[in-house]
């Protein structure tokens, strides 16, 4: 899933707005296309959902892609003669000192079930691949806790939770804060997701949450059973050369917990992966993804578990000196404008980077 936002709401806002500004700009006057010669480095996209199953309702806006938005996408992509690679593939390139200019990464975190029914069709409509990272504890009926957030947050609303969480919570600031939300919904709710990832102690969150979750009616196997994947479909998209990463059991802040909980969170995503696919899994993604939801016994682990690969949420692109355990990914969903995901490929936006105007997210 997606990263909470590191900078305030408003400051991201207008970062937004100047970043759609100069994509529009640059697409209208067929600029972009300038800056491809200059293009640095392989980027990677991350989206999750892709199109709008009626399960996956209460998944917030900023998770999904239409299909109709994506087939648009690979059209673009094929017709502009980028290919598209595995995270594995684009890797293994690096490794034989390949630096491929031509070469888009689309990648699908937590493995929901709509990567199969929706993406895979419009994968092979597009001769394109992709990697999904999957988190094998809903397959085995277990939800993590932003999905009991989310699903109580759409049927309640960010002040009721606060309200039902602050009841129980240990931590009299927490306690505090949850009863003192803004008033804007939109920044209430950015409050309480960084309470809950930050300030609130995991266990006490998880139980909490999902207390509330059955309370108000949620059925955890019946909705972890409709949402994600299952093995018959990862084998599916496997055998079509779509490359399924792991991405943990639980998807907890790795960071959070100690070395031996870790390990037990990543060694056990790779095993069940491994044993529903029959060959090894190489590529991993860190659940949420930004610099300080992993540490150094997390690469540590990566390290001694031979994988190939990790992926961050960290923007940026790739190239053969980027750290294999910290690569670099794109955010994208529903929202981000065909201009800008044509300026983020045709390297624009880290043309300006380059020269200390960072408008990637
Ligand atoms: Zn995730």
């Amino acid at each position: 899933m997606l990263p909470t936002p590191s900078v305030p709401p408003m400051k991201h806002r207008l970062k937004l707005l100047l970043r759609r500004w100069l994509s529009v700009v640059c697409h209208a006057l067929g600029l972009r296309g300038l800056f491809r010669g200059s293009r640095h480095g392989v980027p990677v996209i991350m989206f999750h959902n892709v199109g709008y199953p009626k399960e996956t309702d209460y998944l917030p806006g900023h998770m999904k892609v239409s299909e109709r938005k994506l087939r648009r996408l690979l059209r673009l992509v094929r017709r502009a003669g980028y290919r598209t690679l595995t995270v594995g593939q684009m890797v293994e390139a690096f490794e034989r000192g390949e630096q491929p200019q031509d070469a888009v990464v689309l990648t699908f975190d937590d493995g929901y079930r709509d990567n199969h029914d929706v993406l895979l069709p419009l994968l092979e409509e597009a001769e394109a691949t992709a990697t999904i990272f999957v988190q094998t504890g809903p397959m085995k009926g277990h939800l993590n806790w932003l999905h009991h957030y989310f699903w109580v947050l759409h049927h309640m609303g960010p002040v009721r939770v606060a309200e039902m969480l602050a009841e129980h919570v240990e931590r009299p600031h927490v306690r505090r804060d949850l009863r003192s939300l803004p008033a804007d919904p939109v920044k209430a709710e950015y409050e309480l997701k960084r309470l809950l990832k930050y300030e609130i102690v995991p266990e006490e969150r998880d139980r909490l949450l999902e207390q509330i979750f059955v309370e108000a009616g949620g059925d955890e196997r019946a909705l972890a059973e409709s949402v994600y994947l299952g093995p018959d479909e990862c084998r599916a998209l496997d055998a079509k050369g779509i490359e399924i990463g792991a991405h943990t059991v639980n998807h907890l802040i790795l960071s959070t917990v100690d070395a031996t909980k870790q390990r037990l969170e990543i060694e056990g995503s790779l095993r069940d992966l491994e044993s529903w696919l029959g060959h090894s899994v190489k590529s991993f993604a860190y659940p949420y993804g930004r610099v300080w939801d992993y540490d150094d016994d997390t690469l540590e682990i990566l390290k001694d578990l031979g994988f190939q690969s990790a992926i961050t949420a960290m923007p940026g692109t790739n190239d053969a000196s980027t750290p294999r355990l910290e690569l670099r990914r794109l955010a994208m969903c529903e929202d981000s404008s065909m201009a800008e995901v044509m300026c983020e490929l045709d390297g624009v936006f880290g043309w300006f980077a380059r020269r200390g105007v960072d408008l990637r997210v």
